[in-house]
């Protein structure tokens, strides 16, 4: 059976990633930081309904020693890591000449970071198998950038270029390492946004329909699987149109 780690799979777009990862069969390494409770709760949902075995490890992703020593507890337990998804991510929106050097230190390294250090440390497993499939989630504010989202902006065209770069790299191994762009997606990190601001985001969205996590967890599921054997390094935007 094989193996996957999802990072912030406590909320959001993580738990629609480990539910999905689940429905395909994998045995998952839920990742959490501080929402203990919520990632207890979807290992038992999980466990119940997809027969695959689930084990919760917290960690923050920011934190090197920390992300090692998640990544050896779950190598113990289930000796290889098959798939890895990157979600865990902050945002903040506030002008480019109000944010302090802390601000973007903490972007940077929980959203950019973060991607080096578990794929770092998951990685050598994937080697030795000569299989593997990573997956970043990016942002479209990575490929076009946003106003007042410069250091999110920046982390994640900074994901955007280390999918690439790895892809290359790795691709020898058969080693696959693809990214998702998700556009405006409904959870807890749209929550600063009024009705009033969605509603205008929504104006902008040509599909006209404001995204699921579900949404990107399918585009997720879809680029691990065979049917994207020939995919890799690439950008897979699920934005609605509103980037294009
Ligand atoms: P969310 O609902 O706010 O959830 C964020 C998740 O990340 C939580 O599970 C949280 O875990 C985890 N996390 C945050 N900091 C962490 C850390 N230092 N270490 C480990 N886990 C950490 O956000 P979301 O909308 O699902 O976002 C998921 C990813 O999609 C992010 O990378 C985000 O940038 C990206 N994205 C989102 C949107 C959108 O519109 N929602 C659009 C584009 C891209 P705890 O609660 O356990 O701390």
């Amino acid at each position: 059976m094989k193996t996957a780690l999802v990072t912030g799979a406590s909320r959001g777009i993580g738990t629609a990633c480990a539910i999905a990862l689940s429905k395909m069969g994998y045995n998952i390494v839920l990742n959490y930081n501080k929402s203990e409770e919520k990632a207890e709760n979807l290992a038992n949902i999980i466990t119940e309904n997809y027969g695959v075995d689930v084990m919760c490890v917290k960690a923050d992703v920011s934190d090197k020693t920390a992300v090692d020593e998640m990544v050896s507890k779950a190598l113990e337990k289930f000796n290889c890591i098959d798939v890895l998804v990157n979600n865990a991510g902050v945002s903040s929106v506030k002008l480019f000449t109000d944010t302090t050097v802390d601000d973007w230190n903490e972007i940077i390294s929980t959203n950019l970071t973060s991607v080096y250090n578990v794929t770092h440390a998951v990685l050598p497993s994937m080697l030795r198998n000569h299989s593997g499939n990573v997956v970043n989630i990016a942002s479209m504010w990575g490929e076009v950038g946003a106003s007042m989202e410069v250091a999110y902006s920046a982390s994640k065209a900074g994901v955007i270029g280390l999918t690439k770069a790895l892809a290359k790299e790795v691709a020898p191994s058969s080693i696959r390492v693809n990214c998702v762009s998700p556009g405006v997606i409904m959870t807890d990190m749209m929550s600063s946004f009024s009705d009033e601001d969605i509603k205008l985001i929504r104006e902008d969205i040509p599909l006209d329909v404001l995204g699921t996590a579900k949404n990107v967890a399918d585009a997720v599921a879809f680029l691990v699987s065979d049917k994207a054997q020939f995919i890799t390094g690439q950008v897979l935007s699920v934005n609605g149109g509103m980037v294009i």
